[in-house]
């Protein structure tokens, strides 16, 4: 392979999972990280680590020149860039390849396509993949999507074609409503995304979300089946499960089949995931869209596959061939990932950065803790609240919820507030169990759990 020492442009548990990847390759990491992470997991854990600026993100994680000088500094001849931050970024791609060195992930122009989302459903339109009924481009103006909303039906969600992170989504219900909100819609993907395009898509009522993980080598493309991510908050995933419970096997089978073939037609390489929504009542499924990235709830695959999905895309990006067949990709029982926040759900998810004073983590065969914690370390407050990732296996989805009410039990963590009560409540839920949950359940059940 042609990778030897790979910088790790992240930071949190990804940064400490990409580090893992890179030990069981035999790989050397450097860590680039803020004046706040000095003290951080994934700092002591590389062979080197740089500082690259103050603690906002804006001033480190995210400065491409800083990043490319590091690896220069360093001798890294790759940069993972993770989930978030600079990861979704076409232009740092580009210029960590202009720097002449590889990028751990598709190429920028892939990047840049799929990334967004109005020219990553017309891909998946001409693969022959069912889209959310909407647009075909963005939206010239409040009357063309007036018009457009007015044909598919109320109620419509105005969405920002550069959007991530369950941000830039609108629900409108009326012409009235659209009017009022298109241009503070417009206005705040602007700011927040430096794009006010914007596009619309029918409102899917009782939607699932599910969604393929995907591989590819730009010659050869696998699925790694489904995930199952409709426990939300604020569009944003909670709890997450592989496979999806009560999926057909022709629908399984048509969604993966269609996730790899809008692969195939960008001659996508690395990994990437192609969400869809799926109408449980109709069997029907529609894709929204692709994020060309490792994903946060990555763990839940490769629990009941076997794969190391972090090691197999920088095996990708190293020049090498994909390892495995489709053939050799096999479901094998249930996961359900619980993401670990520093936030209180008693109070409307406060988040709380401060130090972990006590920390306890079941250890077993079918248990995973992704996480950078330790005792003693302080959670800063200056990024996402994600504290780590519980991870359970089970021979079926009725032992896996079983399995993770005990071991959610036997989680400790001291020092911030959490959001394991949250979970155990979930996991202790009879709508849950019965998988009668849709992408809306979770901020409907809330307030009887945590008013
Ligand atoms: P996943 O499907 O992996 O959960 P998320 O949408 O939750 O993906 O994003 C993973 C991380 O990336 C989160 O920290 C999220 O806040 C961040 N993120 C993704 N897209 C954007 C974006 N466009 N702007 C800001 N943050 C983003
Ligand atoms: P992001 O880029 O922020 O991840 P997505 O387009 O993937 O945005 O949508 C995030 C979530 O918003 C979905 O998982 C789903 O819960 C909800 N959502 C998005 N589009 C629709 C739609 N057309 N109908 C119903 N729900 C939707
Ligand atoms: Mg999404």
């Amino acid at each position: 392979m042609k990778i030897r020492s790979v910088l790790i442009a992240n930071r949190g548990e990804i940064a400490v999972r990409i580090n893992r990847a890179c030990r069981t390759l035999g790989l050397r990491t450097v860590q680039v990280h803020s004046a706040a992470d000095r003290d951080s997991l994934a700092v002591r854990l590389a062979d080197r680590a740089i500082e690259i600026g103050p603690a906002p993100a804006a001033k480190s994680y995210l400065r491409i020149d800083a990043i490319i000088e590091a690896a220069r500094a360093s001798g890294a001849d790759a940069v993972h860039p993770g989930y978030g931050f600079l990861a979704e970024n076409g232009d740092f791609a580009d210029a960590v390849a202009a720097a002449g060195l590889i990028f751990i992930g598709p190429d920028g122009d892939a990047i840049r396509l799929l990334g967004d989302k109005v020219a990553a459903r017309q891909i998946a339109a001409e693969a022959g993949v069912p889209t959310v009924p909407g647009s075909t481009a963005r939206l010239a103006d409040v009357d063309a999507g007036l018009a457009l909303a007015h044909r598919i039906g109320y109620p419509v969600m105005i969405k920002a074609a550069a959007g991530g992170g369950g941000r830039g989504i609108r629900v409108v219900h009326s012409a009235e409503e659209f009017a009022r909100q298109f241009p503070q819609a417009a206005a705040e993907a602007a700011a927040s995304f430096g794009d006010g395009g914007l596009y619309v898509e029918k409102m899917i009522e009782s939607a699932r979300h599910v969604e393929v993980q995907i591989l590819g080598d730009g010659q050869r493309y696998v699925h790694c089946f489904e995930r199952e991510c409709s426990l939300q908050r604020r569009r944003q995933k909670v709890w997450e499960e592989a496979p999806a419970f009560d999926l057909p096997a022709e629908v399984r089978a048509q969604m993966c089949t269609a996730a790899v073939k809008l692969a195939a037609r960008v001659d996508y390489q690395g990994a990437g995931t192609v969400e869809f929504l799926y109408d449980r009542a109709t069997t029907s499924f529609y894709f929204i869209e692709v994020n060309t990235r490792i994903q946060v709830e990555h763990p839940v695959t490769e629990m009941i596959t076997g794969l190391d999905l972090v090691a197999e895309m920088i095996r990708i990006a190293g020049g090498e061939r994909l390892s495995i067949e489709q053939d050799d990709v096999v479901i094998h029982g249930h996961a359900i990932e619980c993401r670990i926040n520093a936030e209180n759900p008693a109070r409307n998810f406060l988040p709380g950065p401060g130090t972990i004073k006590s920390l306890k983590v079941p250890h077993a065969p079918d248990v995973r803790f992704d996480s950078m914690l330790f005792e003693g370390y302080t959670v800063p407050p200056f990024y996402d609240s994600l504290l780590g990732k519980l991870i359970v296996h089970g021979a079926d989805r009725a032992a896996c919820l079983t399995r993770l009410q005990s071991v959610l039990n036997e989680l400790v963590i001291e020092g911030v507030p959490t959001t394991i009560a949250l979970h155990a409540a979930l996991a202790a839920d009879a709508s849950v169990a019965a998988g009668n949950i849709d992408t809306r359940f979770l901020e409907g059940w809330l307030p009887s759990q945590f008013p």
